[in-house]
């Protein structure tokens, strides 16, 4: 595996010792993390994954999951081990068919030492076999596993990934699906993208599921539960399936009449921003006690209480939205959050708008108008929110006001023009908020610096002259638009 070595006489190889750093002569180690500011150790450095074949087997009584997961990477440098984050029991790793030596180190790092280095830009294979119960794993101080009465559910932000799949977890490396689930018969097993197939032997029914198009880690999802399950199709033919617990009680029906409408919304975000990303799409609501929503890929999902008070159409919005913004085009480094919520935000007011339940203008009128000064709202940069605010209102709130401020700026014809342009550019890649700067000057023609400056990195409240040079009407007091509640329901996503 290794590249055969030259043996020179002693003074050639002190020559090529200073003209070589050790670091390019020997493999060393990939970095425990991938390099991101918030989290230093999400990810891991020296390589890149391409697919993950995930065969699991899971028994709802006692929340007992195994696993075999095999991960197709490439080498990005000579590598004598990496790292995958995970947290459940390890009992075996292979790479390249042969057993390698592993550790764990930190609370959710799996160390593998290869029988022989791996060349840089070799592809190779690592064969994880595992075990563990997800609900008793706590790491990094919260667990990303929601038991249920009947199942249990991986979904949560920044990651879920280190409960059920070992992975190079960050939004850095994408990469393909193919989850195959075996429960036991009468159970089902939910994940991303396409149900390719199912059966059934002995007791248990397997569900393989395909995702084929890049997914971050943290958007890969599975829920395993008794679910009604209901299919539809977008008008371009796309495949909808959604799932829903049988024991969502008196909250069923308001969830069906909002997710039941995913097609619908769906055809209508695609007019506004450009052709759905992926091969499926739809959502799933588990028996959990969680409140918040997550725009897991292709099959979102949404915990119950979002519909306690009836149906929100709203937060369907906000997470299909996310399908372009967020799964398609992901943040490069966790602080660009923005590019993630301030869109999928801004994306209901346009649906407000278009219900003719407040203008887009109006929500921010609303939203400007109802934080005071000296509320701590405004003291929270919507552009690098820092870790413990990532999912601050902060973020919705004033991220979708700095998109009306751009609408305002540049005009709707520009506005719309970035959208599209934008989902379009940078389709199943990685992105930053510096980027969407540059890139909607680009378009427009305008310097935006300081539009940007104002509205997403400044720790204040911006005063009267720039919210007029923003077209905000802050001198009268305007009333509260009839979309509001729910979208402010829709925000409160943990
Ligand atoms: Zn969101």
């Amino acid at each position: 595996m290794r590249h055969h070595r030259l043996i020179v006489p002693s003074a050639a190889a002190a020559c090529l010792l200073l003209a070589i750093p050790a670091s390019a002569a020997e493999p060393a180690p990939g970095a425990p993390g991938i390099g991101d500011s918030y989290y230093p150790s999400y990810g891991n450095g020296g390589y890149d994954v391409s697919h993950y074949d995930l065969r699991l087997k899971y028994q709802p009584k006692t929340d007992r999951l195994e696993g075999t997961a095999t991960i197709v990477a490439k080498a990005k440098q000579d590598l004598s081990r990496f790292n995958l984050d995970f947290a459940l029991d390890v009992r075996e790793v292979l790479v390249g068919g042969k057993k390698a030596a592993f550790t764990r180190t930190g609370d959710h790092e799996l160390e593998i030492t290869p029988s022989a280095a791996l060349d840089s830009g070799r592809p190779f294979t690592v064969v994880v076999r595992y075990s563990g119960t997800p609900s008793k794993v706590e790491a990094g101080g919260f667990t990303g596993w929601q038991r249920t009465p009947d199942g249990g559910v991986a979904a949560n932000e920044p990651e879920s990934a280190w409960w059920w799949f070992p992975s190079n977890d960050h939004p850095l490396d994408k990469a393909t699906y193919d989850v195959s689930v075996a429960v036991p018969d009468g159970t089902q097993a939910i994940s991303n993208g396409v149900l390719t197939s199912n059966s059934s032997q002995l007791g248990w029914t397997r569900y393989n599921w395909r995702s084929s198009k890049p997914q971050a880690t943290y958007l890969a999802t599975l829920a395993v539960g008794k679910f009604d399950i209901t299919t539809d199709t977008t008008a371009n033919g796309l495949p909808v399936l959604n799932a829903y617990s049988k024991d969502l009680g008196d909250t069923a029906g308001a969830a069906r009449a909002s997710i039941e409408r995913t097609a619908e919304i769906a055809d209508w975000e695609s007019t506004v921003f450009g052709p759905y990303p992926f091969e499926a799409l739809g959502g799933y609501v588990p028996n959990v006690s969680a409140g918040f929503a997550l725009e897991t890929q292709t099959r979102s999902f949404y915990g119950p209480k979002k519909f306690a008070k009836g149906s929100n159409v709203s937060v369907v919005v906000h997470e299909l939205a996310h399908q372009w913004f967020g799964d398609s085009v992901s943040v490069k480094d966790w602080r660009d959050i923005w590019i993630n919520e301030g869109f999928a935000s801004y994306a209901q007011w346009l649906w407000s708008e278009k219900e003719g339940e407040g203008t887009a203008q109006e929500l921010a009128d609303y939203t400007y108008d109802s934080y005071p000064a000296d509320d701590p709202f405004w003291k929270v940069e919507p552009g690098n929110p820092g870790a413990e605010n990532q999912f601050h209102e902060a973020v919705y709130d004033r991220g979708a006001l700095a998109l009306q401020a751009l609408r305002n700026r540049v005009g709707d014809k520009d506005f719309f023009a970035i959208l599209k342009g934008w989902t379009t550019k940078n389709r199943y890649g990685n992105a930053s908020v510096k980027d969407f700067v540059t890139y909607a000057e680009k378009v427009s023609g305008e310097p935006l610096a300081a539009l940007f400056d104002t509205w997403l990195f400044t720790p204040s409240k911006p005063g009267a002259t720039q919210a007029r040079a923003a077209e905000l009407s802050p001198a009268k007091a305007p009333v509260r638009p009839k979309s509001w509640q729910k979208i402010q329901a829709a925000h409160s996503e943990r």
